[in-house]
Order: structure tokens, then sequence, then C-alpha cells
């Protein structure tokens, strides 16, 4: 298929206009919060960091799948690191500066850079270890928290921050495994945005600019790839000569509900900072002057940001298995409080109500809270959906006389009446199902 070509420098929507919005239901919500001690510093609170674990969760369960190993690395590098990288002469006014004591220097200071992106990190990696065309793809991902010092007076909310995570990932490969990479990472991604209902996605691939860095043969053969790829996806545009100096890109925006467009993942090709590391590995033929092609990918790209995406998405109704608020249990009075909070003990999972001493390492942890406070259940009932919990029980003489509860959904008044294993067994089965 021939793409399409559009003009440079075209605008989405940007997430920013939305901020408001987000910024009201995470208030309410009680989610995140700001201060300006910390400008662009985002505080998640016990509810929002709950949704902020279960997409980390949720990506380090696809990435185990697709072959990645998590690595840890630090935050801190001198700042010889950055000048082998080029961040020090592209990037230096983006980045914060860390001053540690070394008693070494005539000043007893040295000077630390705060890491801005995890690449540097996974090339010194690669580079610890002799690596053979066996070993290829080596694929790292990282979950660290980056920071940017981006310029006060931007910062807002989750969108212009200057801590931030992604969910980053590295792959180094030769020539001609990029096609099955990217193939599998697009795959990754269309899959991932699935799960939050997502389908609507358009693929931008930005190729080689005027000035370059490397041989065009090189260039052409990766170019080919990424189109080879994107042409199996159906619909792609080429962005001409917009890729980095290093290497093509391909760009991933998604349509939320409301069909607002967002740029969230990215896979970017590059041939220089391998180049810059000096980075190689044993080919077939017993050399070991073979240069890897380094590839960044990342599907949620930063998590704040795409945490924003959801909540402008969802508007709060947060889907059950992302829900920090999955259900509540209204004693109707105060003689079924114990009830309730036995209950309670029996649909948070196995990780609080197992009778061992210590909590399993793999199970399920629901979150459900007990409203008991005596007001009315009506109010009570109004409240719990303002909250946005996914599920409301209520527990009366006659659910106890029956071994049962009823439940009712946020957004149907309709009331069933389910024992504590049918439940948790649906509780179980929506998890499962990403609902
Ligand atoms: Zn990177």
């Amino acid at each position: 298929m021939r793409p399409r070509l559009i003009p440079r420098g075209l605008r989405w929507y940007s997430v920013d206009s939305a901020t408001n919005q987000a910024h009201a239901i995470s208030t309410k919500q009680q989610l995140y919060t700001t201060d300006p001690i910390t400008p662009g510093s985002v505080f998640f609170l016990p509810h929002g960091t709950r949704i902020f674990n279960k997409l980390v969760q949720f990506m380090k369960h696809q990435q185990t799948r697709y072959g990645f190993h998590e690595v840890i690395t630090p935050l801190i590098y001198k700042t010889k690191l950055y000048q082998q990288s080029g961040h020090w002469e592209n990037y230096r006014d983006d980045m914060f500066k860390v001053v540690g004591h070394d008693s070494s220097k005539d000043d007893g200071l040295h000077e630390y850079g705060l890491k801005p992106m995890n690449c540097p990190g996974h090339c010194m990696i690669f580079d610890k270890f002799e690596r053979s065309y066996n070993d290829l793809p080596v694929r790292f991902s990282d979950f660290s928290s980056l920071h940017r010092n981006e310029a006060s007076g931007a910062l807002s909310g989750l969108t212009r921050v200057r801590r931030f995570h992604q969910d980053d990932g590295h792959i180094f490969c030769d020539m001609p495994q990029i096609e099955s990479e990217i193939e599998n990472t697009l795959k990754l991604i269309k899959d991932t945005y699935k799960v939050f209902g997502i389908d609507q996605i358009e693929y931008f691939l930005s190729t080689r600019p005027e000035k370059y860095i490397g041989d065009v043969a090189t260039w052409d053969d990766a170019e080919r790839q990424l189109a080879a790829v994107l042409d199996k996806q159906g619909q792609w545009q080429e962005r001409p000569g917009d890729g980095a100096f290093y290497g093509p890109k391909i760009d991933v925006l998604l349509a939320d509900a409301f069909g607002k467009k967002h740029q969230v993942g990215t896979i970017q090709l590059d041939f220089q900072l391998p180049q810059r590391f000096n980075l190689k590995y044993v080919g077939e033929d017993g050399n070991h002057n073979h240069q890897p092609i380094l590839i960044h990918r990342a599907v949620f790209g930063s998590l704040e940001r795409f945490f924003a995406i959801l909540l402008d998405h969802y508007q709060g109704k947060w889907p059950f298995w992302l829900n920090p608020r999955q259900a509540v249990i209204l004693p109707v009075n105060e003689s079924h409080i114990e009830a309730a909070e036995k209950l309670q003990q029996r649909l948070s999972g196995d990780i609080v109500s197992n009778e061992a001493d210590l909590a399993p390492m793999t199970g399920h942890h629901f979150y459900v809270d007990v409203d008991k406070r005596s007001d009315t259940i009506g109010s009570r009932i109004k409240e719990a959906v303002q909250k946005g919990y996914s599920y409301i029980l209520l527990i009366g003489d006659k659910d106890i006389a029956n071994g049962t509860v009823a439940i009712r959904s946020r957004d149907s008044r309709k009331v069933e009446n389910k024992s504590a294993d049918e439940v948790y067994a649906m509780f179980q089965q929506l998890e499962s199902n990403y609902q």
C-alpha cells in the first residue's frame, strides 16, 4: 500500500486541554496531587497508586511474555556518561544536575546528571558482557523514574511533568531481526490498547532526514522493513524526512472514547548510540566487530501521560480490573456490620484472607471497602456511585439468613442475589478478562 503523504508539523489534539477535567476527577477520587515545593513531580495518592501499579503490573506481564528482561538501573551518572551518549551536547539544559561529594577532587565536588532516559544505562549493561549473535535480540525493560528539567511555566497535572516513568524497553538486534521485532512490538501495542477499548490506531513512519548518520543502504533496508510491517497493519502514513538523524521511527497515535487523538507509543531505531558506546557482538563469522542496532520502544509511553489519557477516556468510570474502588459493602444497619466485614475479608482475595501467617506470592487481591456509617442506604448508595465503585453490595437480615448478598453495578440499578463465592468468582473472571 502506498503511504499517503501528510503535511509536516500536523498538530494533534493535545491531552492538556482535558487536564482540568481530568484533574477534577482526580480530586474527587483522590488519585494524585502536586505541590509547588516540587514543581512537575506528582504525588500519587493511595488510590492513584493502585491504578498506576496495575498498569505497570499489566505491562510487566506482557513484557515477560515478549522476551524482555527487566533491569534496575542507576538514576544518577557522572556527566562523562552523558558526554558519551551525546545528551550532554544536545540535552544538557533539560537535565537536572546533582552534586556529590568526592574527596579525590580539588573542590571536593563531583557533578552528576539525573537521567532523562534509560538508554545509556542499558547500553552499558549490553557492553558489560561479551555478546554473540546467538544472544540477539537482547531486550531490556525498565520502569525507572526519569527527570527532565522542563520550564516550570509549562508544568501541569500529569501531562507536563519533570518526573515521570516510562514502560521503557530497548532491543539490541541485528539488521535482519528488525522486522520481526517491530512486528512483535506493534502487536503488543495493538493488543494493549484494545484492553482499554481503543482500537482506532494510526501509524506514522518518519524517514531519513537530510542530515543523517550511517549509510544510505542501512537506512533504506531499515525503512523497507518498517514499511513491510506497517503494510500488514493496513493503513499508515509516511512523514518523509521527519526521522531523527540517528534512525527512522514509527509513531503510534490512538483515538480515545471521544475520538481525541493522542501520541503514545513510539518505536525508534537508533544507529548512533551503539556507535557512541562502541557496542559489539561476535558474529557467525567469529569476528568481534559486529555492531547491533538499537530499538527504543514504549507502549504506554509516559505512564503519567497515559494515566491522564485514561482519566479522560473513562471519565472516572474505571473498568473493574483497573478500578481502585472495586466494591463497597453496605451493611443495612449496625447489626449487619460483622457480616459485612466477614464478607469484605472473603472478597478481598487470598492475599488478604489466606489463613497462613504470610500472604502468598501469587493470588488475588480486590479493593473492597465497607461503608458502615449510619446514613441511609439510599444516600450511601448514591455516594458509592459518585465515588466510582464498580459494585455495590447490600447485606441485611434476609441476605444473612439466605447466605447471599444483594449486588448491583455502578451503571445499573438491577439488583441480583449472589453467594459470596459467586461474587468472588465473578471478580476473578472480570479481572482475568481485563473488564
Ligand atoms: Zn531509549
